[in-house]
């Protein structure tokens, strides 16, 4: 028999992975984190100014969830930014 064989890797897995590690992707402060999510890549566009660093992440790993701190997900919820 071998070994646990190394099966897919699931994006989901990623975020739990990244939930548990209680770190934000944007700032890098460990500590609370939420998980800010968008519906499609397109909302993603709409959703704030394209040159924000979170927009940035988000489009650059193509994932429609990112784990961020509270101060991190307010300043997300103001966008635009001043
Ligand atoms: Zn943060």
């Amino acid at each position: 028999m071998n070994s646990s064989p190394a099966g897919p890797t699931y994006p989901y897995k990623e975020l739990i992975r990244r939930l548990t590690a209680n770190r934000c992707s944007l700032c890098e402060r460990p500590g609370k984190v939420e998980a800010r999510h968008v519906k499609s890549l397109n909302d993603l566009q709409r959703a704030g100014d394209p040159s924000s660093d979170w927009v940035k992440l988000m489009a650059e790993r193509r994932r429609k969830a990112l784990v961020v701190c509270g101060s991190c997900h307010d300043r997300i919820h103001r966008s635009p930014p001043i």
